[in-house]
């Protein structure tokens, strides 16, 4: 069976709209892209569409490819400071002179909206904040809008991102499952994960993942997103392993979806705190 993310991001989607009609001001999500990565751009705009339909206000900041650091962290400090602004979301990721992990730790924390100042993981990862990074929090409500149980189950995360792989085995974890987090220097990978009664794979490898990686029956989620001539693959090799597990993230329109609606729900829960 498909996991369809849309549907599932439509419904949050309308849930944020009605917060965002309860609060006195109109939330405002400000977007930093750096010029140079044509995909960071097609998802900054899929994320001000977003908004759109949420009632939210955005502002996309376009910074040029050979930005400097500190261009970079000025524009980050300009928006700290802007009133106007509830929410900041850095594009990842950046070209390779700019450092992202100092970049994202001049976010003030209050405006973090994918919750990855250390600050907030450190929060989250010692269980004081039930916010997360958007799209760990999408494949979780992917999850629990299909009914299918977390507690108890093994589950394999394949990827160690701080923006993915990490912060969804962290919340997975939360959730009871018996959580495996592998990596580029796990040995024996099919083994590991083929024991996994649910899969996330985050490695940003195109179709790496085969049938021999999968249980009989698993529920197979998939966050990598490739271009390739155009056209857009996952992680997870779908046509080798669509009719051995149970349950299957398309790509497009599986976890992605989702990254968008959890990145409404955040920026809307910041300006609700904001204004309390
Ligand atoms: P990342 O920061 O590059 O991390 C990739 C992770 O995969 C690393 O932990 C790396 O291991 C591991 N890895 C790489 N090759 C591997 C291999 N052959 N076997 C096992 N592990 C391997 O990437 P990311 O930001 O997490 O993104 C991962 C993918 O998800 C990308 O395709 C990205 O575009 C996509 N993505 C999608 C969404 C969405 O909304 N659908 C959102 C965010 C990201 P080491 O740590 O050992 O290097």
């Amino acid at each position: 069976m498909i996991l369809d993310g849309k549907s599932v991001a439509e419904g949050i989607k309308q849930g944020v709209k009605a917060r965002v009609a309860r609060l006195p001001i109109i939330p405002c999500l400000a977007c930093i892209v750096v010029e140079g990565d044509g995909a960071s751009e097609i998802y900054v705009s899929s994320k001000v569409r977003a908004c759109e339909e949420c009632g939210i206000t955005s502002q996309v900041v376009k910074l040029p490819a050979k930005t400097t650091q500190s261009q970079l962290e000025r524009t980050i400090a300009k928006l700290n400071r802007d009133n106007n602004v509830n929410a900041i979301l850095l594009q990842l990721p950046l070209p390779k002179h700019l450092d992202a992990t100092a970049a994202i730790e001049k976010i003030k924390p209050s405006k973090d909206v994918d919750c990855l100042t250390a600050l907030n993981l450190g929060r989250l990862f010692a269980g004081q904040s039930r916010f997360a990074p958007c799209t760990a929090n999408g494949i979780i409500k992917l999850l629990d809008a299909n009914s299918l149980q977390i507690e108890g189950k093994q589950v394999v995360v394949i990827g160690r991102s701080l923006l993915v792989g990490r912060s969804v085995a962290t919340l997975l974890e939360k959730r009871n499952a018996t959580v495996t987090l592998c990596h580029s220097k796990t040995q024996d990978l099919a083994k590991v994960a083929s024991q996994a009664d649910i899969l996330i794979v985050a490695i940003g490898k195109d179709r790496f993942i085969t049938a021999d990686y999968v249980k009989e029956g698993a529920i197979v989620v998939d966050v990598g997103i490739n271009r390739l001539n155009g056209k857009i693959y996952g992680d997870v090799d779908y046509e080798s392993v669509k009719d051995k597990c149970a349950f299957i993230t398309p790509v497009p329109g599986g976890v992605g979806p989702l990254t968008v609606a959890s990145l409404m729900e955040n920026t809307v829960a910041l300006a609700e705190k904001q204004e309390m």
